[in-house]
């Protein structure tokens, strides 16, 4: 059924371009109609009949109508190819007859020989020229040829004149014998623009395919290319075109876990989904794996930004597949030409360095690209080769930030802190290289490396001061993780019961059965955790509940932050209320004066950490804390 309608969509188009080759050479129908008119009047003139000067005038206003149709029609806008035809048909048709007519009326009329020849040699000529011209459409190029032959045949059959019977014989065997080579011409000819049209109609498919991604049906990165540069053409100077390049968070999982075809059925919704919640006219493409691109026009920033909310809140719906329910999001990157940039590569780039920044603050977010963009990821490009070298090199060491007893003043743990002296750079931040390293997986070794190294310091250190250390999401959630952690305290030589790993919510929030077993492990053997940076982010107390806590460290913000206040004093009460039920402690962190220490006991957190104590500091000054501590404590013993 479909094959048989593309046939004849196909005829139709090879119908039409037939038909327009009836009108492709407008100049040979005015060449044609000035002979003719010639030819007419002459004869008119010369036998100086009244007869021959009407049909004249009949050839005249036919020749000209089909001169002036043949240069108008074409140009109006909506012509359809069936009444070109028509048209063509009437006028073709009836100056033919009269070419013909003309020719006969000279003999019937006895006008002068010299004017006989002329109309019989006008007619023939016409109808045989005219088999050729219009093989296009065979059946007016015959029409025509015995339009203008058969009067001529029937005025020669009718005439005494032997020559003029032998020419009306040979006009009769002419007919045929044009008919043929009009047919003949007309094959040929449909053949090739047959052969042309499907040859065209095939590269056109071939070319969708080319820029069609097969998963979703949107236009892959070729399409995309294609159809921005087309779009960039057409805009105008005021325009304004955004591009959100959107990344979905963690689909690859759902592909490891689930398999590519729920994988490629997922993209396939949210292929649907972007392309409903895009305005009409909008771009929308993949560009590969799990990245997509929706490009349109907007008016400013804030349109741009409710879009790309839509687009977030279109993707975050969970959607079902089969009996799967899938909870998925995605970063947006967001430039906008030509704010971002004059040229597509640039504001492409602005998109790409814009979702960059989206990933690394924690996904399903959108950014706005902002030239210090590019500043940071060179940085953060640097950082990430370096730091591949940085252990080999000795530039990393483990610092020590004393955690205190606020009911006794006594050193009860230290908190290690990784710290980069960089040869060029200076002194890293830990807020600034821990999370390239978390990106490009170095975590897992320089975490196993931070751990090993303060067990060993702990090692050294009186049995009751326990050692803190943090742990990335991703050191937890790697295989063999509870098994780095065990080689480290067996190596040192260290009581599991001493070490104190630190976490943040964030890791708890996947509810990954990965998590619950790394916890369960190490807890078995005695090591226990802190659940760190308390109140930065959803702050659920059900964790405590459900993980092996023992600890809660309240984060500096509520101490000395902006926020700190009554507010804060008020949850840090709250917090160390239920804490002591649950038989935990309450860590403040950040400490800086003696006012926040008094508050914060009076609030009832038992421990304290904070410059106010100390800052990290490192291996040999903590040992020296701790010995001046007990030195301090047996010079207050024996005065006791
Ligand atoms: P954190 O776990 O919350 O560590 C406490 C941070 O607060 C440390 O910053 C510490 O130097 C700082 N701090 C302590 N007392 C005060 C104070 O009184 N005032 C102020 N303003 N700050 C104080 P640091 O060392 O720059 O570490 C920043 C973050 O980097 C840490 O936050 C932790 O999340 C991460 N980090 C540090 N070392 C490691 C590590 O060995 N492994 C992992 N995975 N993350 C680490
Ligand atoms: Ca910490
Ligand atoms: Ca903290």
């Amino acid at each position: 059924m479909r094959r048989a309608l593309s046939q004849n969509s196909l005829d139709l188009r090879v119908r039409q371009v037939l038909v327009e080759t009836l009108y492709t050479q407008p100049s040979s129908l005015l060449l044609g109609g000035i002979c003719g008119i010639l030819t007419a009047w002459g004869a008119a003139a010369q036998s100086a009949n009244s007869a021959l000067a009407a049909s004249a005038a009949a050839l005249t206003v036919i020749a000209i109508s089909r001169v002036v149709m043949a240069w108008l029609l074409p140009r109006l806008k909506s012509h359809d190819s069936r009444l070109l035809e028509i048209l063509y048909e009437a006028g073709a048709f009836s100056y033919s007859a009269i070419c013909g007519l003309m020719a006969a009326q000279t003999l019937f009329l006895h006008a002068p020989p010299t004017v006989c020849t002329l109309m019989l040699g006008n007619a023939i000529a016409y109808g045989v020229a005219i088999a050729a011209r219009n093989a296009g459409r065979p059946a007016i190029a015959i029409g025509q040829t015995f339009l203008a032959l058969a009067p001529v045949i029937f005025a020669c059959a009718c005439q005494s004149d032997p020559s003029l019977r032998i020419l009306a014989f040979s006009l009769v065997m002419l007919l045929p014998a044009m008919a043929s080579v009009t047919l003949n011409t007309f094959r040929v000819l449909r053949d090739s623009i047959t052969a042309a049209e499907t040859s065209k109609r095939l590269a056109d498919k071939m070319q969708d395919l080319a820029r069609t991604d097969v998963v979703t049906g949107l236009l892959n990165r070729a399409g995309l290319n294609h159809h921005l540069v087309e779009r960039l053409m057409a805009i105008g100077p005021e325009d304004k075109l955004a591009l959100f390049w959107l990344d979905l968070d963690r689909f690859k999982e759902v592909n490891d876990t689930l398999g590519h075809q729920v994988g490629d059925r997922l993209l396939a919704e949210v292929a649907t989904r972007l392309k409903a919640r895009s305005p009409a006219g909008a771009c929308v493409a993949r560009f590969g794996g799990d990245e997509f691109i929706v490009a349109c026009e907007v008016k400013d920033r804030r349109e741009t930004e409710l879009l790309a909310n839509g687009l977030l809140d279109e993707i975050t719906r969970p959607i079902r597949i089969d009996d799967d329910r899938l909870e998925i999001a995605s970063s947006i990157g967001i430039a906008i030409l030509p704010d971002d940039g004059a040229d597509l590569d640039t504001v492409m780039q602005g998109a790409d360095l814009a979702l960059y920044h989206s990933k690394v603050n924690g996904r399903k977010q959108l950014s706005f690209f902002a030239p210090s963009m590019t500043r940071n990821l060179v940085r953060r490009k640097e950082i990430e080769a370096e730091l591949r070298v940085a252990l080999q090199r000795d530039e990393l060491s483990v610092f020590f930030q004393p955690i205190i007893d606020l009911e006794t003043g006594r050193i009860r743990a230290f908190e290690s802190l990784v710290r980069w002296f960089h040869p060029e750079k200076g002194e890293l931040r830990p807020d600034e290289f821990i999370p390239v390293a978390e990106e490009s997986g170095a975590i897992i070794t320089l975490g196993n490396w931070i751990t090993a190294q303060a067990a060993q310091c702990a090692a050294g250190w009186p049995p009751e001061v326990t050692i803190a250390v943090n742990l990335s999401p991703l050191q937890i959630r790697a295989p063999g993780a509870a098994l780095g952690i065990l080689n480290a305290l067996r190596e040192a030589k260290l009581d599991p019961r001493r070490l104190e790993l630190e976490i943040t919510e964030t890791v708890l929030l996947e509810h990954s059965a990965n998590t619950e077993a790394f916890m369960a492990e190490l807890a078995n053997v005695g090591v226990r955790f802190a659940l760190d940076d308390f109140g930065t982010g959803y702050s659920s107390l059900s964790y405590l509940n459900k993980y092996p806590f023992s600890k809660i460290k309240v984060d500096r913000s509520f101490v000395s932050g902006s926020s700190a206040g009554m507010k804060s004093d008020a949850i840090i009460r709250a917090v160390s209320g239920m804490a002591s039920t649950l038989g935990m402690e309450v860590v403040a962190e950040g400490l800086e004066t003696l006012e926040q220490v008094e508050a914060v006991r009076k609030a009832g957190c038992t421990l304290g950490q904070g410059y106010y104590f100390s800052r990290a500091v490192p291996d040999y000054l903590a040992t020296m804390l701790l010995a001046q501590e007990r030195e301090q404590s047996g010079v207050s013993l024996r005065r006791a």
